[in-house]
């Protein structure tokens, strides 16, 4: 991406994932465009649709955002009977234009489309396995590796409900997976449920999505979250769900909770909002500080902030504004504008900073780059203490499922004491929530979660690339 670090949307990469299989006369390109619309959060690289239209599938993508990619004529061409679409942020495969999905095959049955919010953990052993035997790649994304499996086992065993179920098998990591044939509009959610992804319904429609808040933005009702390992095949009869791991546990990823999710989203039973304030509130249980005022870092911030204030007493307030017009075509400032640049993403408000004690709340830091400038910038606004509160235990250990954490080394609190991170980032006092907190604040949830990035405990055995990344 061509952005200085600070702009570089670094370490937490997501994607975002919607499909519809129209029953009623739904226009279902423009329908997955304004799903996506409501996902463009998980992922500012890349969108995409494709159309399942008679049997076969056109599609459009491209790098971009939402409303970058796609304009009237282009969604005039989708045309079809059932729709998937998403919104990427590279995780496995560098960022090119063949890395965009949905991805789109042609086979011995037909087309098949697919899209990803997920990471495999076994993705480079079943490609060279593939390779070795001659199947040629033009990508270097996971849901190819998906794509291959599926096709082998939809031409050996002919039900394409049987494929998924025995690539399940195969595959290992987080998959949230929406999934387009002839016919069908198929959703699959990994083993694990590390990913979210929902389904609802609008009409006799159904609609499948990573987020609730995309059901919210197309006005289709929510019915559930997916279970862990289910596959729900959605046809002209309706709807039918295959369970693969009867009973088996949901660990799904906290930092859907932390920073990913749209605070108006509900995942597994809880509201993100609350989970939030929530983590707002246990942070001043836990680490609380005598100030004035308790500010937000815009936007991922703001809901734990409010929760601090409301638990410490000590009033919420705007101090920084963000600028919210800084697309993906900013122009790269050059090593001397740099310092500077971060005014241009952030800017502290004088009028309500000036000689005040500030606690400033964030979700997560990850490098402390941000984190360090935006402290300096408050002091320099005429701060008089910065009190850095964070909702969530320091980021040690690497991602695996999807977040691209991709190595220890860029994560500050993998190699520095919370006191050394203090002091690098020049605040008074910086305090983090625990992880016993932090699991208690997605109040209603009725599952397990993955916090691997967290206390280096995953739910799956990634020893197959732990090497890479440590
Ligand atoms: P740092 O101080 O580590 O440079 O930045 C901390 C900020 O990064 C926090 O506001 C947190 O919300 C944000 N953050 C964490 N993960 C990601 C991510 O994947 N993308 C972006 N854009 N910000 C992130
Ligand atoms: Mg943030």
């Amino acid at each position: 991406m061509a952005f200085c670090d600070l702009y570089q949307d670094k370490m937490h990469e997501e994607c975002g994932v919607f499909g519809v299989y129209d029953r009623d006369q739904l226009d279902v390109a423009r329908f997955v465009y304004y799903g996506l619309y409501a996902l463009q959060h998980r992922g500012q690289e890349s969108a995409g649709i494709a159309v399942s239209d008679n049997g076969s599938i056109l599609y459009h993508k491209d790098m971009g955002l939402v409303n970058e990619v796609f304009d009237d004529v282009v969604l005039n061409h989708l045309k079809g009977k059932a729709a998937i679409g998403h919104v990427r942020y590279s995780t496995t495969g560098a960022s090119h234009r063949e890395n965009a999905q949905p991805m789109v095959i042609k086979y011995k049955n037909g087309q098949m489309a697919i899209a990803h919010n997920g990471n495999l953990v076994n993705s480079a052993v079943l490609r060279e396995k593939m390779e070795d035997s001659g199947t040629i790649f033009q990508s270097s994304n996971d849901s190819e590796v998906m794509l291959n499996i599926l096709s082998r086992y939809r031409i050996l065993s002919g039900s394409i409900e049987e494929a998924i179920i025995k690539m399940m098998e195969e595959v290992k990591g987080s998959y949230a997976l929406v999934i387009l044939t002839s016919d069908k509009l198929i959703g699959v959610r990994d083993p694990l449920g590390i990913r979210p992804l929902c389904l609802g319904k609008i009409g006799q429609s159904y609609v499948l999505a990573s987020e609730s808040c995309a059901l919210d933005a197309v006005e289709a009702e929510f019915i559930r979250d997916l279970y862990p390992g289910e596959v729900v095949i959605i046809g002209e009869d309706g709807v039918k769900s295959i369970r693969t791991s009867e009973g088996g546990r949901t660990f799904l990823c906290i930092f859907e909770f932390v920073y990913f999710a749209r605070p108006d989203s509900f995942i597994d039973g809880a509201s993100v909002y609350k989970a939030r304030l929530e983590a707002g509130k246990r942070l001043a249980i836990e680490c609380p500080v005598e100030a004035d005022l308790v500010i937000g870092a815009p936007d991922s911030g703001l809901v734990a902030a409010m929760g601090f204030s409301q638990q410490s007493g000590i009033p919420y307030g705007e101090g920084l504004i963000r600028n919210k017009y800084m697309g993906r075509t900013f122009i790269q400032p050059n090593q001397s504008m740099r310092e500077m640049s971060v005014r241009i993403k952030f800017n502290a408000m004088k009028s309500e900073i000036k000689g005040k004690r500030i606690v400033m709340v964030d979700d997560s830091i990850v490098r402390g780059t941000t984190t360090r400038r935006i402290v300096q910038m408050l002091k320099e606004a005429g701060a008089r203490e910065v009190h850095m509160r964070v909702s969530s235990p320091p980021l040690r250990y690497p991602c695996y499922f999807g977040i691209d954490i991709s190595s220890m080394k860029e994560l500050v609190a993998s190699r520095h004491s919370v006191e050394e991170i203090r002091q690098m980032i020049c605040a008074d006092s910086l305090g983090y929530l625990s992880l016993g907190g932090l699991l208690k604040t997605p109040v209603g949830a009725g599952c397990r979660f993955c916090t691997g990035c967290l206390n280096g405990q995953y739910p799956l055995d990634v020893s197959e690339v732990e090497n890479e990344k440590l």
